[in-house]
């Protein structure tokens, strides 16, 4: 059983507030991301998790088991770190044994143990090899290997690719997916980058200032984010967030008009929209602005401009043609438009 869960969470140094009352029940076989930006939380609330670090308040159960006062060890969890963590001075073939040798696993299991671990990280080549001989990529498959190799009940990782250039993370990062579609052992990722926790996790958990901002899928969290943070950081780019006031079922700022909202509200709001859910137009649209700059991605080109004193991005066809300054048009459907309470940024709508 390898059901994780965290019942009013909360780390304090002296008057720091780390991580905040975080509550959630992670599902065996879950694999779940921990997202947010450089000191949110998220790295603390993996190490109370793991026993390396103390809990100021609230309860950690693995299982039925409550295990604040149990000893890393005696966790049963696998943790795989940013920095390998790998012994130079032993082989491939016994930095991933090392965990049996530790826990004295029976000497007759190792070796299968070892190669079975090792082939699915696909390292039986490098066995002899020492860690200073291996790339980056395969070092990290090591440190992969050496967490599986336990059969823990569960993985912590904690930002496990942030070491990689950016095509050995992306093929790093498959594997691991691949690994827990095999091994189907409940995972608990940490990171920063937002587009490894959408391809990763089924359920993220978006952290800002040790608060937990919102849990859910990816699809949850993309389509329908709680608020005006997790709005900013998912996405890339993230969602277009315009201040304005609205009144008659009218949002208007400077340079944009949308109208077709609930006439019952009024007042300061933030307006949300994605880059893909606008158009650009040949006649009139919500938007009318310069452009302000033009991106080529290949498939499509990005178009941004400023509204509201904002960034405003319009994806639209690779064969746009404009140039920058040129007077524009952007039609936003009200109906993928997102409301948010200007002063809490809870959304609205
Ligand atoms: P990163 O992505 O940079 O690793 P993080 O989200 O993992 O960030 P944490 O490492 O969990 O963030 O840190 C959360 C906050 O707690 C930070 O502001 C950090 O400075 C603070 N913190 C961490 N360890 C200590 C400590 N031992 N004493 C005091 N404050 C600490």
């Amino acid at each position: 059983m390898a059901q994780i869960r965290l019942k009013n969470l909360s780390k304090r140094w002296d008057s720091f507030v780390g991580v905040d009352n975080f509550n959630l029940d992670i599902a065996d076989q879950e694999f779940l991301v921990l997202l947010g930006p450089s000191g949110c939380g998220k790295t603390t609330t993996m190490r109370m998790i793991a026993g390396l670090e103390t809990v100021t308040e609230g309860e950690i159960w693995l299982g039925d088991k409550m295990v604040n006062r149990l000893e890393p060890k005696d966790r049963d969890i696998s943790m795989v770190f940013q920095s390998y963590g790998l012994y130079p001075n032993m082989s491939v073939y016994e930095n991933i044994r090392f965990p049996l040798r530790v826990r004295k696993v029976p000497r007759d299991q190792h070796d299968e143990r070892v190669m079975r671990a090792a082939e699915m990280v696909e390292l039986t080549d490098f066995l002899d090899r020492r860690p200073a001989a291996l790339s980056g990529g395969q070092r990290q498959r090591v440190a992969l290997a050496r967490a599986i190799v336990r059969e823990p009940n569960a993985f912590l990782m904690d930002e496990p690719l942030s070491n990689l250039d950016a095509k050995l993370r992306v093929s790093t990062r498959a594997q691991i997916k691949n690994l827990h579609h095999t091994l189907k052992t409940t995972t608990i990722y940490v990171t920063h980058d937002q587009i490894e926790a959408m391809t990763l996790a089924d359920r993220v958990v978006v952290m800002n200032k040790g608060v937990v901002q919102q849990v859910g899928t990816p699809t949850e969290i993309y389509d329908n984010p709680a608020n005006t943070f997790v709005a900013g950081f998912i996405g890339s780019p993230a969602m277009n967030l315009v201040p304005g006031e609205i009144s008659q079922g009218t949002f208007t700022a400077k340079n944009i008009k949308v109208a077709g909202f609930d006439p019952e509200l009024s007042g300061k709001v933030t307006l949300g929209f994605r880059a893909e859910d606008a158009a650009m137009n040949e006649g009139e649209g919500e938007i009318t602005a310069p452009i302000y700059s033009i991106e080529l991605l290949g498939d499509a080109t990005m178009i941004s401009m400023r509204v509201a004193g904002e960034l405003v991005s319009v994806k639209t066809a690779k064969d746009f043609r404009a140039e920058i300054g040129d007077s524009v048009s952007a039609t936003i459907p009200t109906e993928i438009c997102h409301l948010f309470d200007s002063e809490t940024g809870a959304r609205i709508t």
